[in-house]
């Protein structure tokens, strides 16, 4: 007997919890979690022609062009024997049309967390870079502000943790992001979870996604055509 692949897709701004709700999926669901920049740096690393390509768009903070992306991860998609989680692709409208007619996406999940959340999050942030020690001064605050626990050192906010910077992220990504929900969303296979925390939004990923893997699905590893 052969069985279906499940493909779903997960989405969501930076800072939203896509982390940590995708190492969930990935623990509870019999799901393999690919990560567009997982893949394009290790591209990079092991200095193939894709990594070649994409390098120099990264570097200087652009997408990398649709072309190169498609085929890299339709490359990396189409040998899996085993169901799927898309974590960074697709981006744009042509990526999703191109990966629809080459990998028909069963779900689409995205995490739709208010700004103003994020923005708190990591607004607070600070680091002591020699160590990577991380402070919040909310959640966790160092003993004397501004100032490493350990070291005595003073703690730096990185820059792209600062509130404009955060602030103008999240406003590319929405730009950039709600023609491809949208492509989601006419296909009706976009599903939307709205919530302030992880721990509050993941219950509903968990029930969703139970409806929508099946038994056969969640237990076979063998048999996927
Ligand atoms: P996050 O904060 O979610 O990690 P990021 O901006 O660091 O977001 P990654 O997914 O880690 O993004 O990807 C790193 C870089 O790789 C991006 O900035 C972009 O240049 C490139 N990239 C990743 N996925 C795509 C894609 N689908 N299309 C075009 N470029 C991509
Ligand atoms: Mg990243």
């Amino acid at each position: 007997m052969t069985l279906k692949i499940f493909r779903a897709i997960i989405m969501g701004p930076p800072g939203s919890g896509k982390g940590t709700v995708s190492s969930r999926i990935v623990k509870d669901f019999n799901i393999k979690h690919l990560s567009s920049g997982d893949i394009l740096r290790s591209q990079i690393l092991n200095k193939t022609a894709a990594g070649m390509a994409a390098k120099k768009y990264i570097d200087e903070g652009n997408l990398v062009p649709d072309d190169v992306m498609v085929n890299l991860i339709i490359g990396e998609l189409h040998p899996l024997k085993q169901n799927w989680l898309l974590d960074g692709f697709p981006r744009t409208v042509p990526q999703a049309e191109t990966l629809y007619q080459k990998e028909p996406v069963d779900v689409v999940m995205t995490l739709n967390i208010p700004d103003k959340i994020i923005i708190n999050r990591i607004k607070g942030r600070w680091t002591h870079a020699p160590s990577g020690r991380i402070y919040h001064t909310e959640f966790n605050p160092p003993k004397v502000p501004g100032v490493d626990d350990v070291t005595g050192e003073p703690l730096l906010q990185r820059d792209d943790d600062k509130e404009e910077t955060v602030n103008r992220r999240l406003q590319a990504y929405w730009k950039l992001t709600q023609p491809v929900l949208d492509f989601y969303r006419e296909l009706s296979i976009l599903e939307e979870f709205k919530g302030k925390y992880s721990n509050e939004i993941w219950p509903h990923v968990h029930k969703f996604l139970s409806t929508k893997i099946t038994p056969t699905q969640y237990t076979e590893y063998k048999g996927f055509s």
